[in-house]
């Protein structure tokens, strides 16, 4: 080999760089990591894994909680949970991240994609009935879809961008239809639906803990639930199903997992879970200031907040209309790096995607639209006015006039 050796990338961010979303690290994160390391509680077992449970719990108001290393092994148990098996079917919104389809897989089953609603961007109630109603059909008790003849078992809604799905219909579709409900609340911990945190309403909910989340742990999950059977059983397959019948015996019923949290992890959770509400008024104040400042931009459409929501706007996602704004949204993302200002486009839909493509419930061009013009803008916790006040101005000087 000859030539130049390229230099090894920076892990110091350029100056003046504006990340989409990076994590706040400035409450007990140290004093309490400290803690683990005095007293050697660093592994799975610690005080500090029972707290984040019992205080994440507390937060959102359900009676259990169960910790798990990420929030897609969170929700990989919820669907064992749930009673999902191989070969059934799993309805899941086609706008999200990968993660809760590739969970459905794990559990050998299919996820069957739903579009999204056009005003409030999360999964759309009316085609979900229109696919139950027509394309499904009973028989002996059991609920299949024509097409594959398989079992339908369960509705996972993503509550995407810090903003919930409209529950109540999605609710009683799974009432009428005998699903479970199991509520991908990752991106959206401390959001409200009618007045209640999102996660709690179905049968299960699950949140992450992953460092670009409202809260981060540097990795991690929670799985909550209001049976306590419910939450017995997922300890159980979080900790590779041992028994307690005889503590001192290797002795497990089934195929568990090794899916702990470790207790270092836990006393992250726990310190940043203190800073939750200061975190999220950040959020809504960042929010408010791109609205009043981008609201009358020509072809920029901002983010959906519906009537029956208090959302906490987790990431920050305009919709560029290419004709009327003038550059498209994978245009602008370049150009906006071009002044080291980062964002990101939205997931390719699920119904596309290589690993899940085939087989949409429902007509997804709601999804395709949207993809094609989400652009989500830097919305770090800790943003300042003076950078936010830079990307602010980038939009406007690029808007066709
Ligand atoms: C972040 C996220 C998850 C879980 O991610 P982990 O990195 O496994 O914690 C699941 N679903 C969605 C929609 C997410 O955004």
């Amino acid at each position: 080999m000859s030539g130049p050796v390229p230099a090894p990338p920076s892990p110091v961010p350029a100056p003046n760089f504006i990340p989409l979303c990076v994590p706040e690290i400035r409450g007990n994160e140290w004093a309490y990591v400290k803690d683990c390391l005095d007293t050697g509680w660093v592994s799975s077992v610690g005080s500090y894994v029972d707290r984040f449970e019992r205080e994440l719990a507390g937060y959102v108001g359900s009676p259990h909680a169960v910790a798990a290393v990420n929030g897609t092994s969170a929700l990989h148990i919820a669907l064992l949970l749930a009673g999902v098996e191989p070969d059934d079917e799993v309805l899941v919104s086609t706008i999200t991240f990968i993660a809760p389809a590739n969970a459905i897989r794990y559990a050998n089953a299919w996820p069957v994609f739903v579009d999204a609603d056009p005003d409030v961007w999360q999964m759309d109630p009316e085609k979900l009935a229109g696919f139950l109603e027509r394309d499904c059909e009973g028989r002996d008790g059991v609920l299949r879809n024509r097409r594959t003849g398989r079992r339908v078992r369960a509705i996972m809604p993503v509550h995407i961008l810090g903003h919930p799905c409209d529950l109540d219909p999605l609710l009683e579709l799974a009432r009428r239809y005998e699903l479970a409900v199991i509520e991908d609340a990752t991106e959206s911990l401390g959001a409200t639906y009618r007045g209640k945190a999102v996660g709690t309403l179905g049968d299960s909910g699950c949140f992450s803990f992953n460092g670009n989340k409202l809260i981060t742990t540097g990795g991690g999950g929670m799985l909550v639930t209001g049976r306590e059977d419910w939450a017995r059983r997922a300890k159980h397959l979080t900790t590779q199903a041992k028994t307690g019948d005889a503590p001192t015996e290797y002795i497990h019923d089934e195929v568990g997992y090794n899916y702990r949290l470790t207790n270092v992890l836990a006393a992250i959770g726990c310190a940043q879970l203190e800073l939750l509400d200061e975190y999220v008024a950040a959020k809504l104040r960042i929010s408010a200031r791109y609205r009043d400042a981008l609201a009358d931009v020509p072809g920029l459409t901002m983010p959906p907040r519906a009537e029956w929501a208090a959302p906490v706007d987790w990431l920050f996602t305009v919709l560029v209309d290419e004709a009327r704004y003038g550059t498209g949204s994978r245009d602008l993302l370049r150009r906006l790096g071009e002044r080291k200002i980062q964002t990101r486009p939205l997931w390719e839909p699920m119904h596309l995607s290589q690993p899940h493509r085939g087989g949409p419930a429902t007509d997804c061009s709601v999804a395709e639209r949207l993809y094609r013009q989400a652009l989500s803008l830097p919305c770090s916790v800790g943003l300042t006015e003076t950078d936010q006040d830079r990307v602010i101005a980038a939009l406007r000087e690029f808007a066709a006039v």
